[in-house]
């Protein structure tokens, strides 16, 4: 736990999670970012008399299956209800929402912390929510102006217990669920597009007491940095109060990146202003044992069970596994290597290495990259198996069938006359000659300067070019040097 002068700091995060859907939770139209203001919003956003909502079931399969992942106990049943407000993003007046009987109760979120050690944080609940619209301040000089679009579209919203002691594990947590949102496909994650949003609980206490401490939330944290800088900035701000004899008030704060400060927003409402009540336009809604037993059929091995499987069975060091689990889509290529014949170090190196290389050069995501996992192992094989030389690998081969991804590799070096001399008697034969014509730099290694054995390597790779593979040459060198004549 990290103490801040005699204080331990306490953290619960809420965090957003917009699910991505193609129609928005209540509503028969679909969002995507970056549409013209108000092109995405019908009658039932617009709250016209008369509208209903009608509830996709797509986003309430999406928040129990991101239940069902993290450990969480199901509601068999689970009701909406109406969280009362007056704000000019949500023209309803209300923000559909759950109080009582969220979709998941409890459950428990693992994470991996920077030094590479495993945390975990209990969950209170993860429900589900409809998102409101944005307010614009920037487009008119007395006025702002009010974009619908994202109002109705659906939200999880996961509620950590205040378990968390540290930035860092706030922010491994943060990171956590961005990292399950997408093996799980509930959504995209990205924070740039307000597609996932955290709100950081703070509060302090005296060392080792149980009681907690009066909190405050900064609101909308939108990175990895700014919700450690908001919660440094809090501890720092409480531990001052305290110190000097002073109480601090719980409030709602937000925090300004460009200062790395927080400040007070509005006053926190109590539940009891929301007057939640269940919505009369909105059926109780149940999950049935089978769906929930097709929906967690469809889960796939998560971040932290590959990361176990990579160490254990791959013997794969922690920080190459966790750059593989990193993103979902490049651990499953890296599955398909293996499954299709490559050696795991291969695997794990041939993508950290040339294919990132190529991927981050291209701009381009895995899932474009131009060759199958099929194709790049039969290439990455003939490496290893050293058919060919790293170097005719690299520099002859690999563009050109990146360029042409149906060329079967080894015909591709057969036809530049690239195989690798394995025919050892013909180097020996060659490295004979050189030790003839270099009678002085023999006689030097031998007394003793082992250096020069990189001469003789350099003199072979230039008569063999790349068609050598400098493992065998250097062997070679070494071979006929320390042979007595
Ligand atoms: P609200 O919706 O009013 O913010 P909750 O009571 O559900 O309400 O609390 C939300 C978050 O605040 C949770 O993540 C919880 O862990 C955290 N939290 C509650 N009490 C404290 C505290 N004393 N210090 C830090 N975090 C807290
Ligand atoms: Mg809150």
């Amino acid at each position: 736990m990290e103490q801040v002068n005699t204080y331990d700091l306490v953290i619960g995060l809420e965090v957003h999670i917009q699910l991505g859907t193609l129609r928005k939770v209540f509503a028969p139209e679909g969002f995507s970012f970056g549409e013209a203001p108000n092109s995405q919003v019908s009658e039932v956003t617009m709250a016209h008399p008369g509208s209903l909502p009608i509830p996709n079931m797509e986003c309430i399969y999406r928040v129990a299956k991101l239940g069902l992942a993290l450990g969480c106990e199901i509601a068999a049943e689970t009701r909406f209800a109406r969280k009362n407000y007056f704000y000019p993003d949500l023209p309803k007046g209300y923000q559909l929402s759950q109080a009582e009987n969220p979709i998941c109760m409890g459950g428990e979120l693992p994470f991996i912390l920077p030094d590479g050690t495993q945390g975990a944080v209990a969950l209170e609940r993860i429900h589900m929510e409809e998102d409101a619209g944005k307010l614009i301040h920037d487009q008119h000089a007395t006025a702002s102006m009010v974009d619908l679009n994202r109002a109705g579209t659906g939200l999880a919203e996961l509620v950590t217990r205040p378990e968390l002691h540290s930035p860092e594990a706030a922010a491994a947590c943060f990171a956590s669920i961005q990292q399950l949102v997408r093996y799980l496909g509930v959504g995209e994650g990205d924070m740039e597009k307000g597609m996932l949003r955290c709100d950081a609980n703070v509060s302090l206490k005296p060392a080792g007491a149980a009681k907690l401490g009066t909190r405050v939330e900064v609101k909308n944290l939108n990175s990895f940095n700014f919700l450690q800088a908001a919660i440094r900035f809090e501890a720092k701000r409480q531990a001052e109060l305290l110190r000097s004899g002073e109480l601090v008030q719980q409030e709602t704060r937000t925090f300004n990146p460009s200062s790395g400060t927080t400040a007070p927003m509005r006053d926190k409402e109590t539940a009891a202003d929301y007057r939640y009540f269940p919505d009369p336009d909105l059926q109780p809604i149940r999950l049935g044992k089978e769906k929930l037993a097709s929906l967690k059929a469809e889960i796939p091995s998560l971040p932290l069970e590959r990361l176990k499987q990579y160490r254990e069975e791959y013997g794969m060091a922690h920080a190459k596994a966790v750059a593989i689990i990193s993103e979902k889509t490049e651990s499953d290529y890296f599955e398909g290597l293996i499954a299709s014949g490559c050696t795991p170090k291969a695997a794990a190196n041939w993508l950290l290495g040339p294919v990132r290389e190529f991927l981050k050069e291209q701009k381009q995501e895995i899932t474009s990259f131009p060759l199958d996992s099929v194709q790049l192992t039969r290439f990455i094989n003939l490496v290893e198996q050293r058919t060919i030389t790293r170097e005719a690998a690299m520099g002859e081969i690999w563009p050109r069938l990146l360029a042409k991804p149906d060329v079967d590799p080894r015909a591709l070096a057969e036809n530049l006359g690239l195989m690798a001399r394995t025919d050892t008697s013909e180097l020996e034969q060659a490295m004979k000659e050189l030790v003839d014509q270099f009678p002085n730099e023999v006689a030097r290694y031998r007394k003793g300067k082992k250096g020069l054995k990189g001469f003789f390597v350099g003199e072979l790779m230039k008569k063999f070019g790349k068609k050598a593979d400098p493992k065998t040459v250097s062997s070679m060198v070494i071979k006929v040097l320390e042979e007595k004549n």
